[in-house]
């Protein structure tokens, strides 16, 4: 079974997600708190990645700079970002960038699985 990643600054939301991932038997997780965090245990295993989830506001390197540097060596595994209702312009700017889609926080574990689903499927 391929990684997620998740890279979140904040230990509620990464617990939260990793928790919710655990519970729906995806149980190989990459977690990381920034991108600058992130970069190097991507790299790592690059290929062996189903589907990264980043969050937007990060101190040192924030969502929208690592899904930049992720698209210049993976162009195709799914990047969901998660946000909050205010980052409109971030949702745009991100899908510009090539997100793949977004969970708005504060989110369900039921639904975030759904949307986890469905990219994954595609
Ligand atoms: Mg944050």
């Amino acid at each position: 079974m391929k990684y997620i990643v998740i890279v979140d600054d904040s230990d509620v939301i990464r617990s939260i997600v990793e928790q919710t991932l655990k519970m729906y038997n995806y149980s190989n997780i990459i977690s990381a708190i920034n991108g600058k965090d992130a970069l190097p245990k991507i790299k790592e295993n690059l290929g062996n990645i189903a589907m990264y989830i980043f969050d937007v506001n990060m101190p040192e390197m924030d969502g929208l700079t690592l899904l930049e540097e992720v698209r210049k060596f993976d162009k195709t595994t799914p990047i969901i970002m998660l946000t909050t209702e205010t980052d409109k312009e971030k949702i745009l700017k991100a899908r510009e960038m090539g997100a793949t889609g977004w969970i708005i926080k504060p989110f369900e574990g039921e639904k975030f699985i759904k949307v986890v689903d469905m990219y994954l499927k595609k």
